[in-house]
């Protein structure tokens, strides 16, 4: 590794791809047109950011790390298409850091934060036309599990309401310098042109989903039930008139039958 990088900050999940056939693939896997705009979160030492600022029409980075945004500062001096932002993804207005253009994200995640990362990805979905991220396989696994499985959660849920989630592939520890502890696994979302089911209440449904996982080993009757959501007697009549057993747990259902408990409780709370 360069010697005039400082060292690696593991408070910042700072673990660099030093794989250059990871690299390639992460590349490849964005479908990178020369008219594409990219966003890349925590670029660190410019790996994955050389490959995108040859590629793309325009990259916005947003690094963290003073020193190193320094660094890509200078380094990427010459070329007028790439944006270095030292910034706290989790801070960022959108909207002044990307207007009002549709941009593809690439981005070897920082683990430690990758899931809020995630959820204002979610948050932010219309402004993307395509996001690879590259997370701890943990998370890769929970945004890309099948109901009735233990990584199936409101990660899994709320993604699939918007994106067609896809496991690209998976990358070892030795692929990065430092080595982190865990594996890795490089996903793709691709935004869907409408939700994927009829909701009804958009908040609700949001509720909903989170109430029925807010206590693992618990029924979907009883989770319900200590998400405030409903009067018992209402909830009752939510699970009867949606023929789901109040007996089951909440991994268990489909985002369509959440979808469906979500529109009658919509309607059956006027
Ligand atoms: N893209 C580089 C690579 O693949 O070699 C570095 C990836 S490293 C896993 C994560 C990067 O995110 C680090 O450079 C770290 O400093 C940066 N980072 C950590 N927290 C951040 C935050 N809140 N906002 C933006 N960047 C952050």
């Amino acid at each position: 590794m360069n010697q005039s990088f400082p060292r690696p900050r593991k408070a910042l999940g700072q673990n660099f791809l030093s794989d250059h056939n990871i690299i390639r693939k992460i590349l490849t896997t964005a479908h990178l047109q020369p008219t594409d705009r990219v966003l890349e979160v925590g670029p660190g030492r410019g790996a994955l950011t050389e490959l995108l600022a040859a590629q793309a029409r325009h990259l916005v980075a947003v690094e963290f790390d003073r020193d190193l945004a320094a660094l890509l500062r200078e380094r990427f001096a010459g070329q007028p298409q790439v944006m270095i932002h030292e910034q706290d993804i989790l801070q960022v207005d959108f909207e002044q850091l990307l207007g009002s253009h549709t941009y593809k994200v690439v981005a070897n995640l920082p683990y430690n934060i990758s899931t809020p990362v995630l959820f204002r990805f979610l948050e932010e979905r219309q402004r993307f036309s395509r996001l690879v991220v590259m997370l701890q396989k943990e998370v890769g696994e929970r945004l890309a599990a099948q109901p009735d499985c233990s990584d199936y959660g409101i990660l899994t849920v709320l993604f699939r309401q918007w994106f067609e989630v896809k496991r690209e592939f998976l990358v070892p520890p030795g692929c990065f310098f430092p080595p982190p502890k865990v594996d890795s696994v490089v996903i793709s979302l691709t935004p869907l042109v409408a939700s994927r089911v009829e909701v009804g209440n958009q908040a609700l449904f949001e509720r909903l989903v989170k109430a029925a996982f807010g206590m693992r080993r618990k029924t979907l009757w009883n989770c319900l039930k200590s998400g405030g959501l409903a009067e018992p007697e209402q909830l009752e009549q939510l699970l009867l008139s949606c023929s789901i057993d109040g007996r089951r747990r909440g991994e268990t259902l489909a985002i369509e039958e959440f979808a469906l408990l979500s529109r009658t409780l919509s309607v059956l709370l006027g």
